[in-house]
C-alpha cells in the first residue's frame, strides 16, 4: 500500500484486528449473559465501534454520545460539553463506554460521570488507544487495545480536522494539527 504523504504508519490494519479480536473476546468473556449497553462516543469510535460489535455473538445494544473537549485543532480546551445525549437510558444497565483514544482523559471522565448519574447497574470503559503520558485526569481502562506515544494520530477513525477518518490503518501526522 501507498502510504499518504505527511504520514508515519504506526498501527497497519492487521495489528489493530487482532487488538479488536482480542478485545472482543474479553468483553464476551464477561459480558455474554448480560445484554450490555454499549454507549459509543462519537465521533472517533465509529469504525472501532462496527469492527468490535461484529464479533459479538450475543444480544447488545447500542447508542450513542457526542462530548466534545477538543475544538477544531490538536489541543483540548479543557471543558467538555455533552453535545448529544444516548436515547436509551443506561439505569439498571450493564454499560459499556466505548472510546476510540484516551488523551488527556477529560471526555472519557466526563462521559463517564454524565452516565453514573443514571445509576447503571455496572459501567465499564473499552479504549483502543492509550496516549497515557498526556494524561491530566486518572481514567480506569477496563478494556485497553493499544498504548500509544504523545503523538497526534489519524486513521482508522481519528481526523485531523475531519480528514483521515476513512483511512485503514493509525497514521502518526507529521505536521502539527492546522485548522484551516
Ligand atoms: P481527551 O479528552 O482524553 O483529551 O481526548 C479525547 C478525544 O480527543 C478523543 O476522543 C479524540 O477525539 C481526541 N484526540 C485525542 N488524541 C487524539 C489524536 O492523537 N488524534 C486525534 N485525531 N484525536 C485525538
Ligand atoms: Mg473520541
Amino acid at each position: 500500500m501507498v502510504f499518504p504523504p505527511g504520514l508515519q504508519i504506526l498501527f497497519p490494519e492487521t495489528e489493530i484486528a487482532a487488538t479488536v479480536g482480542r478485545l472482543a473476546s474479553e468483553i464476551s468473556r464477561d459480558y455474554r449473559k448480560k445484554t450490555p449497553l454499549f454507549i459509543a462516543i462519537l465521533k472517533g469510535s465509529f469504525i472501532f465501534l462496527a469492527d468490535l460489535i461484529r464479533q459479538l455473538d450475543f444480544p447488545m445494544e447500542l447508542d450513542f454520545i457526542i462530548a466534545c473537549s477538543y475544538g477544531k485543532g490538536t489541543e483540548t480546551s479543557g471543558e467538555v460539553k455533552i453535545l448529544h445525549e444516548p436515547r436509551i437510558s443506561a439505569k439498571g444497565r450493564h454499560v459499556v463506554v466505548i472510546e476510540d483514544i484516551a488523551d488527556t482523559g477529560l471526555t472519557t471522565a466526563a462521559v463517564v460521570e454524565h452516565l453514573k448519574k443514571q445509576k447503571p447497574a455496572s459501567l465499564k470503559l473499552c479504549v483502543l488507544l492509550d496516549k497515557r503520558e498526556r494524561r491530566l485526569l486518572p481514567v480506569k481502562i477496563d478494556y485497553l487495545g493499544l498504548t500509544v506515544p504523545n503523538k497526534f494520530l489519524v486513521g482508522y477513525g481519528l481526523d485531523c480536522d475531519e480528514k483521515y477518518r476513512n483511512l485503514p490503518d493509525v497514521y502518526v501526522l507529521d505536521e502539527k494539527c492546522q485548522t484551516q
